[in-house]
């Protein structure tokens, strides 16, 4: 009886051990950051300062998207922008972790471009639209979700008609999905953060401070 209860009690230890083990890592390997939000609300030019300021510690997922590159983009920096046959071929080979149509074209997170950024012991993030956010969620990449959202719809449209960067068409049918986003924000438990973007430094400095405890993991390990 006495050996039984050993070997159940050093059972348990090493059960105690793995499960201590798994805590001490999910505290230490930093969470990749799914970031999402109307088009216009300002990610890309927060993601931007986050990226300068913390070069070492963020990598950025590139996605693949058949919409046509903006003045400025770069082909494997902003975007793969590639053919709608090319992608879906992809997307039936499984090689993409999420993907949607948005406003037309079609958008998506390969692994690749996950493992890319994983390999350089970054922090992984991941600009998705609301449809990715809800693929994401059925996933184990167990990442933090932040939705970056404008003050109200009518200053989304004023920064979307300043952008200059959209046709008519293409404007309407953003600001539909961004009527459509913000209501399902709403959800109790979606998102970890809501940041409203008023203006870009309270909005940044908010978004850093959330960001914080992951940057840490990976600052203390990059020192250890
Ligand atoms: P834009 O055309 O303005 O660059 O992006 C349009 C929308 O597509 C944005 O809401 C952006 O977050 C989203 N998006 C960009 N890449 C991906 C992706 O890989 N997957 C999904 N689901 N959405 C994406």
């Amino acid at each position: 009886m006495h050996r039984a209860f050993v070997r159940r009690f050093l059972v348990g230890c090493s059960s105690l051990r793995g499960s201590l083990n798994y805590i001490r890592k999910a505290m230490t390997v930093p969470r990749p950051v799914v970031i999402t939000g109307p088009s216009g609300a300002g990610k890309s030019t927060l993601l931007k300062i986050l990226m300068e300021e913390y070069k070492d510690v963020f990598g950025f997922s590139v996605s693949h998207t058949t919409r046509k590159p903006r003045h400025g983009e770069e082909d494997g920096k902003d975007y793969h922008f590639t053919t709608k046959e090319e992608m879906q071929k992809g997307i039936d080979q499984g090689e993409f972790i999420e993907h949607a149509v948005f406003s037309g074209n079609m958008y998506g997170t390969s692994k690749a471009a996950v493992q890319t950024v994983l390999a350089e012991n970054k922090i992984c993030i991941l600009d998705v639209d609301m449809q990715g956010v809800l693929s994401i969620k059925k996933t184990n990449l167990n990442p933090l979700y932040i939705s970056i959202q404008p003050p109200s719809l009518d200053v989304l449209e004023k920064r979307l008609r300043d952008r200059n960067t959209e046709s008519e068409e293409s404007l309407q049918k953003r600001l539909a999905a961004a009527r459509q986003d913000l209501e399902i924000s709403k959800e109790p438990g979606l998102f970890d953060v809501v940041i409203i973007n008023v203006d870009v430094r309270p909005a940044y400095n908010k978004l850093r401070d959330v960001l914080q405890v992951e940057i840490q993991k990976v600052q203390s390990s990059s020192n250890s």
